[in-house]
This record gives C-alpha cells, structure tokens and sequence, in this order.
C-alpha cells in the first residue's frame, strides 16, 4: 500500500528554491534513506514533508490524502511524525514528561510509555531523569521515542547520529532497526552513506534541491551512489531531456 505520494514539490527560502520538482512515493513499511552533501536540500524537503516548512508548489498526499496545505500538527494526528534535527525536547522536564506531552499531540494506538521504553531500553533507567542531564545518545532515543508516543504510521528522521559519539550512535540504529524489523515506516536523512544505505530498503540521492539519482541499495554501487553525491554524473532531469 502506498502511503506517501510527492509530486512536484518545491520549497523556498525566501527567493531561494531549495527543492526543485521533487517526487516520489514510500509504500507502507519501506525504509527510505535520504542522502546528500551539505546544502544539498534534505532537511527542507522533509521538514516539507511533516508540515514545518510550506510547500510552493506540487502535491504531498499521505494515506492518500492531500496533505499539501495542512498546518504540521494536523498531520501529527493522521500519523506523520517528524524526529528533528538538534532534537528539540524540553530538557528541564523529565523523560516521562517529554514522552507524555507527545501523546496529547498524537493519536491512540500499540505505542506507549511501556512499549517506547520496550523499544529504547536506554531510557529504562532515565526515564525519571532530567532531558537535560542525559547524554546526546540518551536524548537522541527521547527524541525517537516522543515521536513514536503519536503514534505514526511514517517516521521521518533527520540526522538522528549528529553529535554523538560512536557508541551513542550505535545505540540509537539499533533502536531504528527494532523499529523498522517492527515494520515502522521511515524516512531517514543520514549524512553516514554506509550507515544509511545498510538500513534503507531505498535511496533518494539529491544534489541542489534535486532528486539526482534513487533506487534500492542493493541495486546500486558505492561509486555510482558517491558519484551522484557529489553532481559527477547526469541528474535525473537532464537523462530525460
Ligand atoms: P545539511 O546536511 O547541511 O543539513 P541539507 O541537505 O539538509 O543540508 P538544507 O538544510 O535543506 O540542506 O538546505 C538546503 C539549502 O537551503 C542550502 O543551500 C541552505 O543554505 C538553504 N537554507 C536552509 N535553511 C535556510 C534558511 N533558514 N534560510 C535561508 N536558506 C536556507
């Protein structure tokens, strides 16, 4: 079943367009690995995607509704959720406190305190702690988990390893492909090529706002993928003229 549907959607900064006649579409339980250089679009396009950032034109449909002019908090409801980069939590309210507010912002389904923490079990110990005294790998999972307590049916995921240690980071994939094997749908912008191609069913490769190069992981080298990373090859566009 399809559940997310783009078609043609750009996003400005200002004069600056900074997603070009982006489409494509996740079918429900696919995990899609967004990928690029600096610059090259992907927080734009999936803070988009969840409602933070307006759309200046095409068409998003989830779950096959247009979802194009609803405000983020709407789409919350009908089970988009976005994990966003630097985390954003409320760091002098307790873990408990940050997972439950999330929930008031969802909708009801399998994911509460006890099964977010069945999931992270990092944060089995904190869970009364202070946001702010636990480290980036720690807050990073509240971050994961106030996202699953709205119970989402698409999990969009941007940079969820920026600043952490190695361990930290190991910890928090390990949470994601619990997540995934759970069969949560995701999209993940990872700046890691290796890390995100092994965790993704598919990858949308942008370079200047532009979707340059897709596919399944398996189906494509580490060169090819490289080279579309860094503009050394045809983008999608110019193929079709
Ligand atoms: P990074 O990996 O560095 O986060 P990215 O692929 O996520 O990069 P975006 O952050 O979406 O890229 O930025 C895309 C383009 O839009 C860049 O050229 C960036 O300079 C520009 N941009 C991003 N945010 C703003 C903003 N608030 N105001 C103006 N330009 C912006």
């Amino acid at each position: 079943m399809r559940l997310l549907a783009v078609d043609q959607v750009d996003a400005n900064h200002g004069l600056f367009r900074a997603v070009k006649d982006v489409s494509f579409s996740v079918m429900k339980g696919e995990t899609i690995a967004l990928i690029g250089a600096n610059g090259a679009g992907k927080t734009t396009l999936l803070r988009t995607l969840a409602g933070a950032h307006r759309s200046s034109a095409g068409v998003i449909k989830f779950g096959g509704i247009d979802v194009t002019a609803m405000p983020a908090h709407a789409r919350v409801k009908i089970g988009m959720a976005l994990v966003p980069e630097g985390r954003r939590l409320f760091l002098k309210m307790t873990v408990q406190e940050n997972l439950l507010l999330a929930c008031s912002a969802g909708r009801l389904g399998d994911w509460n305190v006890e099964s977010v923490l069945e999931a992270l079990p990092q944060l089995k110990k904190r869970i009364h702690a202070r946001t702010a005294n636990l480290s980036g790998g720690e807050q990073q999972a509240v971050a994961i988990g106030r996202a699953l307590m709205t119970n989402p049916d698409l999990l969009l995921l941007d940079e969820v390893s920026l600043g952490l240690s190695p361990i930290a980071v190991e910890g928090v994939y390990h949470s994601l492909k619990t997540l995934i094997a759970g069969g949560t749908t995701c999209i993940i912008v990872e700046q890691d090529l290796n890390r995100a191609l092994k965790i993704a069913d598919r990858f949308l490769c942008m370079l200047e706002g532009r979707i340059v190069l897709r596919g399944d992981c398996e189906e494509f080298s580490r060169e090819q993928i490289t080279q579309a990373y860094f503009g050394l090859v045809e983008s999608e566009s110019e193929k079709g003229k």
